[in-house]
């Protein structure tokens, strides 16, 4: 009899010790392209330093989207590991639409990365001599409004954000702006991974302009070599070097806040996944 309660109490301990290792992530729905197709976020993570990345906005850039996954699967499996400090999240198709249907823009004929508040939006751009829709009025598409919204929650915690958005294909590494936090991530970038040229040259309402001019948050954009094949390894080795990285100190050259605690709250996190899932 006491040996069967003892088993029982043995039992319940071991299932505490595992699931305590075990990785806690989110899979979760956060909006709907115009075609209702779901956008898609994971999270991962606890830290007050939070790495966000942003893949697939191109719909015709579906390797972007293919390495994101590959990203999501490498830190379920723990071959990623997140430290206490860092916070992951990945939108890995952020234009459904356009993956579906193997174009830029989305279901609206928009480039969803000229429909960014930015101060220089404009109506349409050129695009190797096409001229694109950018959109009614600034975040008039819902998958913008998608990653707006996300912006806006992670913006009320307590964090220092990084971002990284994934295109394809000019073998680079573009600067987002000329803010200092900008030109010291892009430049870290290009140290770190195999895209050795920096590109730079003004865009209308990008998403990457809009995070520096609208929350300060460093930004760069990593271009593909192809358009055709993933950076699985290349985006790895970048993503861990990162998740080693002191955000504060080294992209905004603030001493870092050691008196701080390195986690976020659960109050906090909670409070994020709260107001960025959608149920259907
Ligand atoms: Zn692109």
């Amino acid at each position: 009899m006491l040996n069967k309660k003892f088993g029982f109490l043995l039992y319940f301990f071991v299932l505490m010790i595992l699931s305590s290792f075990a990785v806690d992530y989110y899979d979760m729905v956060i909006g709907y392209s115009v075609d209702n197709r779901p956008i898609k976020l994971f999270a991962c993570g606890r830290g007050r330093e939070f790495l966000v990345m942003i893949a697939g906005i191109h719909g015709n850039e579906g390797n972007t989207t293919e390495t994101a996954y590959h990203l999501i699967d490498q830190i379920k499996s723990e071959k990623i590991i997140i430290p206490p400090s860092k916070t992951v999240i990945i939108v890995p198709n952020a234009n459904p639409d356009g993956l579906a249907y193997q174009t830029r823009v989305n279901a609206h004929q928009v480039d969803l990365n000229r429909n960014f508040e930015t101060t220089n939006w404009q109506k349409t751009s050129l695009y190797h001599g096409r001229i694109l829709s950018c959109g009614a009025y600034p975040f008039s598409e819902p998958e913008s409004q998608v990653i707006q919204n996300l912006f806006l929650e992670i913006n009320r915690l307590p964090v220092t954000s990084v971002a990284l958005t994934l295109h394809s294909q000019a073998n680079a590494i573009f600067e987002a702006s000329e803010d200092s936090y900008n030109i010291i991530l892009a430049e870290y970038l290009r140290q770190i991974s195999k895209f050795k040229r920096i590109i730079y040259y003004p865009t209308t309402g990008d998403l990457e302009r809009w995070l520096a001019e609208e929350y300060g948050i460093a930004s760069a954009t990593i271009e593909f070599a192809t358009k055709k094949d993933p950076e699985n390894q290349e985006l790895v080795k970048v993503v861990q070097i990162l998740l080693k990285t002191d955000f504060t100190k080294k992209f905004y050259q603030s001493p870092s806040k050691s008196d701080q605690p390195k986690s976020l709250t659960s109050q906090h996190f909670n409070s994020l996944i709260k107001n960025l899932k959608i149920s259907k």
